[in-house]
């Protein structure tokens, strides 16, 4: 096994001798041929530290290879090489199962992070080779990271996105590694779906700097954190070897550290060890009691009065005992916040498990969230519906985090959190607008459209077949001459007819149906499951409800009809290819003289029930 202490630089490139020589190239290239063959390879393990509990978090694998002529070759010299010949697929495959094996010797809150190349996320069955591997190992999933450096991603790459969106999904931290803090990065932040970033060690390098460009680089470390934290992503400074680098990091908030500091890329037989002595090698770097960029006579953390500042705060502070098996956990402090929003005072609140507080609308999926986070001893931040003693309703950003004595077991489970009911309240009415038309009030185009793909969706998910056909039919709409009763009698009573067909839809369709505004003078009607027969019935039915009502206007009754053409869905349909039907259908009733219904029925439709091209 390589010796991990001696750190080559990890610049991109060949040896130099290779480089200059095509032999020798030639000879690096057999070389690491015959190792990926051998499995000669092995890893180093470099550990990852939160500052705020003390803990390693995870530990980075870092691919070895023990050279017999050259010695250690860095991995930055034979990975570009094993990308140019095809070897990078199997290199990282062998990394990914052992780290994932490895893994499992550590304790169940300790995750692994294996680097991948741009090559490996860009192949589209990778999702499913991590999966297997994981399974294979036995290694949950919220245990694995996977680090994709920033300056090889390929941001526009579709599959790149999908294969970094299904690993997300699966439970996989993806990691973006030497982000660069010069800002140029930051679109990758919101285009992909990093659970972490690592600030580059070349920044991390350059600290502390010159009085004035030390106060710059602490603002925008501090301002990329926030920004980090809002969006979920934990953000970690790699490369860290001085006490002073660490102060600067720690003064703009940061709290995830790897780098010699705190551990050089070990062997696996050492980690372990490296977990237990964590604590203590934070305890003589006296990050906690001393300012670390040298003021002694300025301690960091002065004696706060925290039980104070529960006491006082605006939100809620809830601490438990840590067992999450029922009777537990149990409540043993509420502070008076929970119990303003509550009801419950602190001597009814405590001994009782926080589950007095859900109620039917709490979510399971939420909760099952929480308790697979807790479990695996991580903090976790969640949006929770809970019920008051009156059980009166009431929305809460929760955000629990374990609390560890001195040897780091988990002792209790901190909640602090904050009543968003009328921030949820607002975004439901914000979504509910963002979904009506505001002069009907019924559905929009997008809403409408939202709601046919998922019935088609659902068609397709119940493998409808041309000849059961009774899948979504669609109505399309058209009020005729509508142009005209905008320009003789103006618009307020062209927006009165326009409401009033919205109004006769609704009481005219069935329970199920769905109707919607499609633009100007167009509404739809979208029927789950019924025949085509059906459809066409139910059309008939509102085209007469229209003909027969005599819409509400500034200037009196107006009589109006309207022309529709009827879709049914077929094996193959899109919502766009229904539509296209249904519209072409309508323009067959306008051309055939209005006020009257006409069907297009897909090729297979026609032949399953033997029926011309447009009906009526
Ligand atoms: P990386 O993923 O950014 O890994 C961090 C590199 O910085 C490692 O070099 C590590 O040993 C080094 N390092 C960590 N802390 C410090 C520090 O405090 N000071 C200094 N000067 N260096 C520090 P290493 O092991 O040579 O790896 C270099 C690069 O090679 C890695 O950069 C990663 O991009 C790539 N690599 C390593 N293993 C694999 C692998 O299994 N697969 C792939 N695709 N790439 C790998
Ligand atoms: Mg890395
Ligand atoms: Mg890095």
């Amino acid at each position: 096994m390589a010796d991990p202490h001696s750190q080559p630089e990890p610049i991109a490139r060949e040896p130099e001798s290779v480089a200059e020589d095509p032999n020798a190239r030639l000879v690096f290239e057999r070389d690491l041929r015959e190792v990926c063959a051998t499995k000669g390879f092995d890893i180093a393990y470099q550990p990852q530290v939160d500052l705020r509990t003390g803990r390693v978090t995870t530990f980075e694998a870092l691919i070895r290879w023990h050279h017999p002529q050259r010695g250690d070759v860095p991995p930055a010299e034979f990975i570009l090489l094993a990308e140019e010949i095809g070897l990078i697929g199997e290199i990282g495959q062998w990394v990914l199962e052992r780290a994932c094996r490895e893994a499992m010797s550590w304790p169940e809150d300790v995750g692994v992070a294996v680097n991948v190349s741009a090559l490996q996320i860009a192949d589209i069955s990778l999702p499913a080779v991590v999966a297997a591997t994981l399974a294979a190992a036995g290694l949950s999933p919220s245990r694995l990271e996977l680090e994709v450096t920033e300056t090889k991603m390929m941001p526009d790459d579709p599959v790149t996105l999908a294969v970094l969106r299904a690993i997300r999904d699966s439970g996989v931290g993806i990691v973006m590694d030497d982000f660069d803090i010069g800002f140029s990065a930051l679109g990758y932040l919101l285009n992909f779906p990093f659970s972490k970033i690592k600030i580059d060690r070349s920044f991390t390098g350059k600290l502390p700097l010159d009085e004035h460009r030390h106060e710059a680089a602490i603002t925008i470390v501090r301002s990329i954190i926030g920004l980090c934290k809002d969006l979920k992503i934990i953000c970690l400074a790699e490369g860290v070897e001085t006490k002073e680098q660490l102060a600067t990091l720690m003064q703009a908030n940061c709290t995830e550290i790897q780098g010699y500091l705190l551990g050089k890329p070990q062997p696996l037989a050492d980690t372990l060890e490296t977990v237990r002595n964590i604590p203590d090698l934070l305890r003589r770097l006296n990050i906690y009691s001393e300012n670390v960029m040298g003021d002694a006579q300025q301690p960091l953390l002065q004696p706060i009065p925290f039980l104070q500042i529960a006491e006082t705060a605006n939100d809620i502070i809830l601490v438990t005992t840590a067992d999450l098996e029922a009777p537990g956990p149990i409540i043993t402090y509420v502070n008076p916040a929970f119990t303003r929003l509550t009801g419950y005072t602190a001597a009814e609140a405590l001994g009782l498990s926080p589950r007095i507080l859900q109620g039917p609308g709490t979510s399971r999926a939420t909760l099952d969230v929480v308790h697979a986070s807790l479990r695996a001893g991580r903090p976790v931040h969640e949006k929770i519906l809970n019920f008051g003693k009156s059980g009166a309703p009431y929305w809460l950003d929760m955000h629990i985090v374990p609390l560890r004595d001195a040897q780091g077991k988990i002792t209790h489970f901190a909640a602090i959190e904050r009543d968003v009911t009328l921030d949820k309240r607002r975004l439901d009415e914000l979504e509910h607008l963002a979904d009506r038309d505001t002069l009907t009030g019924i559905p929009n185009r997008r809403a409408f459209l939202r709601a046919m793909k998922s019935e088609c969706d659902a068609a397709v998910a119940r493998g409808l077949t041309a000849s059961n056909v009774k899948g979504p039919c669609l109505a399309f709409i058209d009020i005729d001459q509508f142009k005209r009763v905008n320009d003789e009698r103006g618009h307020a009573v062209g927006d009165a007819v326009l409401c009033g067909m919205a109004d006769c839809l609704a009481e005219n369709v069935r329970r199920l149906d769905i109707i919607g505004r499609i633009g100007g003078e167009e509404f739809a009607v979208c029927m789950p499951a019924v025949a085509l027969q059906d459809a066409r019935a139910l059309a008939e039915r509102l085209r007469c409800a229209v003909a027969g009502d005599a819409f509400d206007t500034p200037v009196g009754p107006a009589n109006i009809t309207v022309s529709l053409g009827v879709a049914c869905y077929s094996p193959g349909d899109t919502v766009a290819t229904l539509m296209e039907r249904a519209d072409s259908a309508m323009y067959v009733a306008k051309r055939t003289g209005r006020n009257r219904v006409r069907i297009q029925a897909s090729k297979s439709t026609r032949r399953a029930l033997k029926i011309p091209e447009t009906v009526g």
